[in-house]
């Protein structure tokens, strides 16, 4: 069987530093907020090239604080796209404002800039950008809106870390971007893990305190915070598999590249994209008309592949109260789409035979 992802064979690959990593920390016997959480946190901020960069329980919580620290509440409107992992919505739900959902564009999943205007009302306050698949979204348009109507725009960058638009890294295209580090991201740790990186010095101060019990200072709570905290073993995980990031995206990008090549089945719609930076293969996500008999097929053929999403935000249990509504892209996204194997330790036998196997079909 080829595996979607095979994150036994990613992780060893640094088994020997992550190990010395590890001992030099049961060695100190010091697990949170201290060495292994400063060295990332600067090391991820100049990966993305920001200011500031502070680590947190997850990526879920990394939105949710952004949204807490900018002070939205209650009836605040926020625009995200209709197609996402539900993480993004949730967040928004969680601070009692309104999530506004805007229809991705068909050709890249992305939320569809030419649609975020007319959704825009007095209550709006910003804008959440998700690149979705790993690919960075057409920022020029949302700036121009959100400086337009003065809203902040926010990254979910939970998916691509590494992605570039216009010589910029995903991570700094925005007021403040929310990573995940869940093990089988791009960058992922041994558990669960998240950051915020963001050039706004007041936003990193105020996440930052939050997330530790709102305090500033030991014992000295300026807010009513939460404990999403970062631990010192996945930090310590997470900048040791830092430096291979670039080269693991490249190899992501070499797959992706060619599957787009050689992929010639004229049931299979490929993904698109702008130009190869700007997309770091989280997934490597095919349309299909007739995807669950697809899906049996490449199991059958021993290929392993994960559907992403197989029902949209809006039609699930949680958000009741927009079942009845229509998001048609959306909606054709979520039922014909499915993600084939792409990673950093696929062999070339492995991908010759998933250009193989899908082309019989
Ligand atoms: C993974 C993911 C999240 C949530 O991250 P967790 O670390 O699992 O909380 C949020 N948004 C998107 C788009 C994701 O893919």
């Amino acid at each position: 069987m080829i595996k979607f992802l095979d994150l036994e064979k990613i992780n060893n690959r640094f088994r020997d530093e992550i190990d010395l990593r590890i001992k030099t920390i049961l060695d100190k016997g010091w697990y949170l907020q201290g060495e292994e959480n400063e060295i990332f946190a600067r090391n991820f901020a100049k990966f993305c090239g920001t200011k500031y960069c502070i680590g947190v329980a997850n990526g879920l919580d990394a939105i949710n604080l952004i949204i807490r620290a900018y002070g939205f509440k209650e009836g605040d409107e926020i625009i995200v796209p209709s197609n996402t992992y539900i993480a993004t919505i949730l967040a928004i739900s969680e601070n009692g404002c309104i999530p506004v959902l805007v229809e991705p564009d068909i050709n890249t999943y992305n939320i569809n800039p030419d649609l975020i205007e007319e959704k825009i009302t007095p209550k709006t306050k910003a804008i959440i950008v998700v690149h979705l698949y790993g690919q960075a979204v057409q920022m020029d348009k949302v700036w121009e809106i959100a400086k337009k109507y003065n809203l902040k725009v926010i990254e979910d960058s939970a998916q691509a870390h590494g992605a570039v638009y216009k010589n910029k890294r995903v991570g700094n295209l925005s007021d403040a971007s929310a990573f995940s580090f869940y093990p089988g991201k791009n960058l992922g740790c041994m558990g669960d893990g998240g950051c915020v990186t963001t050039n706004d010095e007041e936003l990193f101060k105020k996440v930052k305190a939050i997330a530790n019990y709102g305090s500033d200072r030991k014992y000295h709570h300026i807010y009513k915070g939460v404990n999403s905290r970062l631990d010192e073993i996945q930090a310590a995980v997470l900048d040791v598999k830092l430096k291979y990031l670039d080269e693991d995206n490249k190899k992501r990008r070499e797959i992706s590249k060619y599957y787009r090549e050689n992929i010639r089945n004229p049931k299979i719609i490929l993904p698109k994209t702008y130009d190869e930076n700007s997309h770091v293969w989280h997934v490597f996500a095919v349309r299909t008309e007739n995807r669950d008999e697809f899906q049996k097929y490449l199991t059958d053929n021993g290929i392993q592949t994960i559907i992403h999403y197989p029902t949209p935000p809006h039609k699930q249990e949680a958000y009741r109260e927009w079942n009845n509504l229509s998001y048609p892209i959306s909606e054709e996204i979520h039922s014909t789409i499915i993600s084939i194997p792409v990673s950093p330790v696929m062999t070339n036998d492995e991908i010759e035979k998933v250009v193989e196997v899908v082309n019989e079909y």
